[in-house]
């Protein structure tokens, strides 16, 4: 018992042994609050004598409930069955899965992920002789997720397999969306939405089942509670109403699920929710350099929804934080490399120790090709790596096409987009290949006039490859994988799909290519440069234990890592451009979180880069207002970043996204908002002496003033 204690600080201890009651930890990034979670929990087990079946710890991945669970393990014993430290989703299933007959459902309902989704509603689409899209998957799975947003149909669904006409709408997407859930009842599937929601039910309505549960789990445990929403705050309320032993941790500073429903009021107002509730306060920060912590507070104190929390560190002092520019995304991903390099030969760092993070998956390409240049081995968490993606792969079997004409890339284009060139055909012409010992594609150009390939787009394949074989010979790769992409109509079907993720990654195929001619010269043979893909795929296969780690900031959530490269810091990208588009303090301030949590991750060394430049939509690129916000001496510059270009952009970043430097919410005259209590309305005014917005509310026949402090003035679309 007391090694469980041992290594603490006394605060943590108090957390560790305050076991009954309701109780919250508040602190900031790298203080122990998860490690203090997993102590408490082997404390219980250990020291109380509580069975791991009768404690409740929720986090908030599968890859956090894993890491727990074998740290819980060491603590323990292994033999012991933790299959309750797991995620709001697992463990509903788990629910469900002994409960749900009430709602007559049966026992082995199966889980639709967005794939299952996805093939439910093209089938309806066939039905109805539609097509569907991505844009309009998206838009109907954004308003199921709505209708789910409460759980009225529940009810309704377990009856009939039907919404409430009235909340479903009676137009075409309503009746979609009613078809949509007759189907999920036939298959009995219940979508992520639904897991809480039924949960939430039975427990509401079926109080045998509540107490049932209550009496089961005597402990509730919640790590990153800053990002619960409303419904899984009430399914662990209703829980630990019994017992009242619920143990929280979470810091409001991390909140970055907002946009999910998260809200960090739970973590922040949790005594208005348990007045019996006490606090634990942790402010020793045993992860990161002091340099780091600085950097990491200096930049989270200019936001301005948030309980101030300074953090202290005994830990050594190391090297300062480094915010490197670059003059062009080259010039980042080599000098990134070339640091990871120096880390490894100079400082013996594993590869396991270094991470790149960065704001959205398109990012890692960059990065991607210089490491396999220098073959340095990497791991992409919770994504494809680049060259693994569909439509890259895609689009790159046209070039093969082209190159090789052989039969997998054949195989992979012929009918995408749509040529009715669907199993039997292509069956026809694999007979008839094997047959005569031809390559696919020659057997189509064979036959394509048989009556088998009638009313395909057969024809019209050929002529595209046709044309473009001709045209490799004057065009370069880049210029010749657009006329492709374009002759075979692969670009419009994915613009069609509307998934701008796709088009994002086509845009950066090419932007790739045009990097790659640049440095080797315009005329280098097409078969060449897909060779050396090949080779980067292939060598990309073989999993390594020993990689560099490389992920999202959603994916780095909670995790920690010696080496920490947070790369594209740059204006559009974080804060992004919605955000920015939006020009919401809230969201601004969310991306300000997703910032801070990034450059918590660090231990040791934390370094900022980003580049010059042209985004993808054509914006010029600047350094991020993040880096301007942190105190010029808490870190170093590194590269040619002129104080022309310094100016450029703080004015950039004043214009675009800062119309209102002065107010909380940044709204400016001729802005539409929304308020609480007096509805709509526009900014006729900033009066800036008052402090006040001077408001028509349609309503309204006078304008109002409203402090610009006013925290529920709402943005609006204009
Ligand atoms: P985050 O907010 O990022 O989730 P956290 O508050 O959960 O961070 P932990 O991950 O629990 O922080 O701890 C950060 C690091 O500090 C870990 O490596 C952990 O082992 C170490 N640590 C925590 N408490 C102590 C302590 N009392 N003494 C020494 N090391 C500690
Ligand atoms: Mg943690």
């Amino acid at each position: 018992m007391d090694d469980l204690l041992q290594g603490l600080n006394e605060a943590q201890q108090q957390a560790v042994t305050s076991t009954e009651g309701y109780i919250r930890v508040i602190a900031g990034a790298g203080s122990g609050k998860t490690k203090a979670l997993t102590h408490r929990y082997g404390f219980i087990v250990n020291a109380l004598g509580i069975e791991p079946s009768n404690m409740l710890c929720v986090t908030f991945t599968n890859k956090a409930a894993h890491e727990m669970r074998r740290r819980v393990k060491q603590l323990i014993g292994g033999e012991r069955d933790t299959g309750f430290i797991t995620t709001y989703h697992g463990f509903c299933v788990r629910v469900l899965r002994e409960d749900i007959h009430r709602l007559f459902y049966p026992k082995n309902f199966v889980i639709l992920d967005v794939e299952d989704q996805k093939t439910i509603l093209r089938e309806i689409f066939e039905d109805l002789g539609l097509k569907l899209n991505d844009k309009i998957f998206k838009r109907l799975l954004d308003k199921i997720g709505m209708l789910k947003g409460n759980t009225h149909y529940v009810q309704q669904m377990v009856q009939r397999g039907e919404m409430p006409a009235e909340e479903a709408g009676d137009d075409l997407d309503g009746r979609i969306i009613q078809m949509y859930l007759k189907k999920q009842k036939r298959v009995f599937g219940l979508d992520f939405d639904d897991l809480i929601n039924f949960t939430f039910v039975l427990f509401s309505q079926y109080s045998e089942v509540l107490e049932k549960w209550q009496d089961r789990l005597f402990y509730i445990q919640v790590d990153e509670f800053q990002d619960s929403n409303a419904k899984q705050f009430e399914l662990v309320r209703m829980l630990a109403e019994k017992h009242g032993n619920l143990f929280v941790v979470g810091d409001p500073d991390q909140t970055i699920y907002e946009w999910r429903g998260a809200d960090p009021k739970y973590i922040v107002d949790f005594q208005e929710y348990f007045p019996s509730a006490e606090t634990v306060y942790l402010n020793r920060n045993y992860r990161s350099t002091p340099e780091i912590l600085s950097v990491g507070n200096s930049l989270i104190k200019h936001n301005y929804f948030r309980v101030d929390k300074e953090m202290v560190t005994d830990n050594a002092g190391g090297l300062k934080v480094i915010h490197y520019h670059g003059k062009d995304e080259q010039e980042e991903a080599a000098w990134v490399v070339d640091k990871i390099k120096e880390l490894i030969d100079k400082k013996q760092a594993s590869y396991n120790s270094i991470a790149i993070l960065y704001r959205a998956n398109y990012l890692s390409r960059f990065i991607e090709q210089t490491l396999i240049k220098e073959s340095i081995e990497y791991t992409i968490f919770g994504g494809f790596k680049f060259f693994d993606r569909m439509e890259v792969k895609d689009a790159l079997a046209h070039l093969r096409m082209v190159a090789f004409e052989d039969d997998l890339s054949f195989s992979r284009i012929i009918n995408v987009p749509k040529r009715q060139i669907g199993k039997k055909r292509m069956q026809f012409l694999r007979e008839r290949a094997e047959a005569e010992d031809l390559s696919l594609y020659d057997a189509l150009k064979k036959y394509a006039d048989h009556p088998r390939l009638h009313r395909t787009g057969a024809q019209s394949f050929i002529e595209a490859i046709e044309s473009l074989k001709v045209k490799r010979k004057t065009l370069n790769i880049s210029e010749l994988l657009q006329e492709a992409l374009q002759q075979t109509g692969y670009e419009a079907y994915i613009r069609e799909d509307g998934d701008q993720d796709r088009l994002d990654n086509l845009t950066e195929l090419l932007h790739s290519i045009v990097q790659y001619e640049q440095t080797l010269g315009e005329d280098i043979e097409l078969e060449e440069y897909l060779q050396m893909l090949t080779l980067y795929t292939e060598h990309d296969r073989e999993a390594q234990a020993e990689t560099v780690k490389m992920m999202t900031i959603h994916t780095a959530k909670g995790l920690e890592f010696p080496y920490v490269f947070f790369i594209g810091m740059t204006e559009g990208i974080i804060p992004n451009v919605r955000t920015l588009r939006e020009r919401k303090e809230r969201g601004l301030e969310e991306e300000r979180r997703l910032a801070y949590v990034a450059m918590t991750r660090a231990e040791k060394e934390l370094y900022l880069t980003e580049s010059e430049g042209f985004q993808s939509g054509g914006l010029q690129k600047y350094p991020s207002r993040f880096i301007f916000e942190i105190e010029e001496a808490a870190y170093q510059r590194i590269g040619l970043l002129d104080e022309e270009l310094i100016k450029e952009a703080k004015r950039y970043i004043q214009a675009y996204a800062h119309p209102d430097q002065a107010s909380v919410n940044g709204f400016h005259k001729g802005s539409r908002v929304r308020h609480p209590v007096f509805g709509e309305g526009k900014i006729e005014s900033v009066d800036e002496k008052k402090n006040t917005y001077l408001i028509f509310f349609d309503k309204l026949k006078a304008p109002r003033p409203i402090s610009r402090n006013f925290k529920n003035l709402e943005f609006m679309d204009d």
